[in-house]
């Protein structure tokens, strides 16, 4: 039997590599509705090469082209979301950046499927309401992100958290690694958008650069392995190659290690817990030379500091923080503001009053204030 896959954000960067595993495993998937923001003509064009019954644009403002494949054709976050009740699926590939992303991992858990979750805005959202979601339904969360993979693998075979004495998120360090703080406020966008290991979506390079990225994965590790912050530390690992360590409390380190390529985690979280075939490249060792790590400059990259910060206060923070990153991002992308604004902005906007134990509603409704605040007062 096949698993039926639910493709969330196929014309995006993970998208696209999942589109690889699963051509590659032809036998044991099949996709049975792919989504896409606003890239109309690429998601016909998937539509057609995997022969995909429902495609959905959820941008609901682009006018409708003409040759439609599939079955169904839905438009609309909120069609799209009922749809999913209507379908038969195993597994949600949640791929959207940002966000947009969250109504889409609660829909799936709450329908007790399995999430592959690369959208780790929503984790960082709403990761209470998330492990409440799983406690209570017999659905699984399984993380796309490489360094949770990483994380997940060493910990197989763990039976007991307690033998856990942290974890060490490895970091690439992004586009300005070996750039001195001084020089930060020369940073263009040409200069953000290469990042030296991943080749990416736009926010997430951009989130390399400023190391938000590496923040909302501490939050995002702290909800998924239900670890305390001071258990998850971060390191400088310029060559991505370890993706991530566990420390045990007998001192023994464990690491996964390959090539930087996102197939390999998505793979692994397509067919959890087994293993399948290669659709990456092999890792040859001896081309490893150096594999070295170096401290976090906590003043060349304040977002990380914060996103501890608000990580520890819990409520709807990590919302906030977040919220106003995304909104920062855009508007550096879109050249409106420099890239010294964006920890700035973010640092000004956490200073907002917390709400605790915050549910589903309150999360949309904090994320679309606190953008609404970035756009109008920095645009
Ligand atoms: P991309 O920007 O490449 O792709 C984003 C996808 O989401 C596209 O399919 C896009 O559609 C869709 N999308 C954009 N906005 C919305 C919206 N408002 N509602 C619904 N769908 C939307 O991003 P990435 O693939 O790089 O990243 C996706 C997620 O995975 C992010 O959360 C990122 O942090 C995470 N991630 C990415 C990694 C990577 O290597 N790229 C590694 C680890 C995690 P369209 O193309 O039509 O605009
Ligand atoms: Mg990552």
């Amino acid at each position: 039997m096949k698993k039926k896959i639910v493709l969330l954000g196929a014309t995006g960067s993970i998208g696209t590599s999942a589109l690889e595993v699963i051509n590659e495993h032809k036998d044991k998937f099949e996709i049975v509705l792919a989504s896409a923001h606003s890239q109309f003509k690429k998601l016909i064009k998937i539509g057609r090469e995997f022969q995909i019954p429902n495609l959905a644009l959820t941008n609901s403002n682009i006018p409708k082209g003409k040759s439609v494949v599939a079955e169904n054709f839905i438009r609309g976050n909120a069609d799209t979301l009922q749809f999913l009740d209507e379908i038969d699926y195993d597994i949600m590939l949640n791929a959207i950046v940002g966000s947009a992303g969250l109504v889409y991992t609660v829909k799936g858990l709450k329908s007790e499927k399995t999430v592959a979750l690369a959208n780790k805005e929503s984790l960082v959202m709403s990761g209470e309401l998330i492990n409440y979601i799983i406690k209570n339904n017999d659905s699984k969360l399984i993380p796309v992100d490489s360094e949770h993979s990483a994380i997940l693998q060493c910990l197989m075979g763990t039976a007991r958290s307690t033998e856990i004495r942290r974890i060490i998120l490895t970091a690439s360090g992004g586009a300005f690694r070996d750039w001195k703080k001084e020089d930060f406020p020369k940073i263009t966008l040409a200069d953000t958008l290469v990042h030296p290991t991943w080749d990416m979506g736009n926010k997430i390079t951009v989130d390399s650069a400023t190391m938000a990225n590496k923040g909302l994965e501490v939050i995002e590790a702290h909800y998924l392995f239900q670890l305390p912050y001071d258990k998850i530390e971060t390191v400088i690992h310029p060559q991505s190659i370890i993706h991530s360590l566990v420390e045990f409390i007998d001192g023994s380190l464990l690491s996964q290690l390959s090539y930087p390529d996102m197939k390999i985690p998505i793979q692994l979280a397509l067919s959890y817990p087994q293993r399948l075939p290669a659709t990456a490249d092999f890792t040859d060792v001896q081309t490893l030379s150096a594999l070295t790590f170096t401290p976090v400059d906590y003043e060349k990259y304040p977002m990380l500091e914060m996103a501890y910060e608000v990580g520890r206060t819990g409520g709807s923070m990590p919302t906030v923080f977040n919220a106003a990153n995304e909104a920062a991002v855009d508007l550096f992308l879109h050249e409106k503001i420099s890239f010294t604004e964006i920890p700035k902005i973010v640092e000004k906007l956490i200073q907002t009053e917390n709400i605790k134990q915050p549910d589903l509603k309150t999360i949309l409704a904090t994320d679309k204030k606190i953008k609404k605040k970035v756009y109008t007062d920095y645009s």
